[in-house]
């Protein structure tokens, strides 16, 4: 049914995979075209920071860090029963929510599917990027709670 699904990973986020997983493999295997796109947002470096207040000896390695986060995205892919040539990876840094919806654009995604916010976390329903996403996506999103 869906051709293009987007899954926003938050690769701090370790238990995120287990509360997503069987909900992006079923929705990807309904038919054998669909695309899974996953994507990991790496937060700016923030603009303290690059003013020099920050109290951080060196400024990290943003190629480094970029490396080690599509390492570890690729870890968490690993767990998911989907054709390796349905999947794409995606590493970008910016602004979670912002990037989330811009790639959605990009890729033409016909589903998100995102978790709701970070498990363990009672206090919020939804997280602010989920909640962001769910307002303003064009298309179709999958809250998993
Ligand atoms: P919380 O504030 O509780 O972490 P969020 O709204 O930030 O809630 O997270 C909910 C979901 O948003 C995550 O499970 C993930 O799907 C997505 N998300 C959050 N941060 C990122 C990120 N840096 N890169 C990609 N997806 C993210």
């Amino acid at each position: 049914m869906y051709h293009s699904i987007l899954v926003p990973v938050d690769i701090s986020d370790p238990d995120f995979t287990q509360q997503v997983i069987a909900h992006v493999e079923a929705q990807a295997n309904i038919t054998d075209v669909a695309h899974v796109h996953f994507l990991t947002v790496i937060p700016t470096f923030p603009y303290y920071a690059s003013l020099g207040l920050a109290h951080s000896g060196e400024a990290p390695n943003q190629e480094q860090i970029k490396n080690e986060a599509l390492s570890k995205l690729s870890e968490l892919i690993d767990q998911f029963d989907i054709p390796a040539d349905r999947i794409k990876k995606h590493v970008v840094s910016g602004s979670p929510k912002d990037e989330i919806l811009r790639v959605a654009d990009s890729i033409k995604a016909d589903l998100i599917i995102i978790a709701s916010h970070r498990p363990g976390i009672l206090t919020y329903l939804l997280g602010s990027n989920a909640a962001a996403v769910v307002r303003h996506a064009k298309c179709s999103v999958l809250v998993v709670r």
